[in-house]
């Protein structure tokens, strides 16, 4: 099969043959339909976190595919079924946190495309347990971004806590922000995006938003607080440390900020005001991708037509120059991987 692949961190993505993978006990094989392009994928192909990726690495955890395989044990996932693959590829079941529904910090976690093969492949193994149900109505490169964007934007938001009818700041209108907008709206929260860039803005809006502020522009901070007095909410998929240092900002009293951008490993602080966050009682929270449940929440809002992404189509070769896009900022969007399993095998 083909697939992309890095042998040296920081190098380009190179097209190699590989074998196609067997599924153990377990585990299934899918054949890769289409495959989202996170910037998680670049962090971990340029080794920007501490700890180093599963050398040579296929990348890629936003996959959508068709089981044409199925390991010993597999009974409760069909062949020919349609199946997502998300970042959190496998977690113990057994530990504290997986016991309490948080396995999203289980601290054996595998991870797609990073510890394990990922999507940037024609066909790729998981285990049957860990994988998104998907029906047959859905468009696999539409459904991709999903599966890490859509997910992570989506648990963040249930940490932030909020009510109908309250506001929420989006920080950043990238792959996850245009993605968190739109489910912020179908949860029945308004929005106030925050973005550098116009073209990224005029998407927020066309998605719902109701007030945007160009941060390049003018100070995102005074501007939430002049327009609405401040937010009950605030996410942050950016991946500059002062938005998330805006994110404390623009709260109002009371208000509870989710972290769910990734700066790297080199830029990794903020700085903020610790009288803020006791005397307005601010929240600050991480959130890691999502659980399973998570997951299939987010799939169904957008099997149900209320998420929809923003997709651009390239292959193979195509992937170096999007890393060059997504490191300008130049991508609107998502941008998809989708594989030709009609002229390759
Ligand atoms: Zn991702
Ligand atoms: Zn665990």
């Amino acid at each position: 099969m083909r697939a992309l692949v890095a042998r040296t961190l920081g190098a380009p993505l190179a097209i190699e043959t590989v074998p196609v993978p067997a599924p153990g006990a377990g585990e299934i094989l899918i054949e890769v339909i289409a495959c989202g392009i996170c910037h998680s994928d670049l962090h971990a192909v340029d080794g920007d976190w501490g700890t180093p990726p599963l050398m040579p690495l296929i990348p890629g955890h936003e996959v959508a595919g068709r089981v044409v395989g199925v390991g010993a044990g597999v009974a409760d996932v069909a062949l020919g079924e349609l199946v997502g693959v998300p970042w959190m590829f496998w977690s113990c079941g057994t530990c504290e946190w997986c016991l309490a529904g948080m396995e999203t910090i289980c601290p054996s976690t595998e991870s797609t495309g990073f510890s394990k093969a990922g999507g940037y492949a024609e066909y790729m193994v998981a285990p049957a347990a860990f994988v998104a149900r998907l029906p047959e109505s859905v468009d696999p490169v539409a459904i991709a971004p999903v599966l890490c964007a859509g997910v992570t934007t989506y648990r963040g938001l249930k940490r932030a806590g909020l009510r109908p009818g309250q506001w929420l700041a989006v920080l950043g209108v990238g792959g996850l922000g245009h993605l968190a907008v739109q489910y912020a709206v179908a949860m029945g929260l308004r929005v106030v995006a925050l973005d550098v860039d116009h073209e990224k803005l005029a998407l927020a809006t066309s998605l719902g938003a109701e007030e945007v502020v160009n941060s390049a522009d003018t100070d995102p901070v005074v501007a939430v607080r002049d327009l609405l007095g401040g937010t009950h909410g605030s996410i942050v998929t950016a991946a500059a440390p002062i938005a998330f240092e805006q994110a404390v900002g623009v709260l109002r009293p009371g208000g509870t900020a989710v972290y769910i951008g990734l700066p790297g490993h080199a830029r990794d602080t903020i700085s903020t005001s610790i009288s803020r966050l006791v005397e307005s009682e601010i929240t600050v929270r991480g959130s890691n991708v999502g659980t399973r449940l998570d997951l299939q929440e987010a799939v169904d809002f957008a099997v149900r037509g209320q998420v929809a992404a923003t997709v651009r189509v390239v292959g193979l070769a195509d992937v170096n120059d999007v890393f060059a896009d997504m490191c300008a900022g130049r991508i609107v969007g998502r941008v998809v991987l989708a594989h030709d399993h009609g002229v390759s095998t």
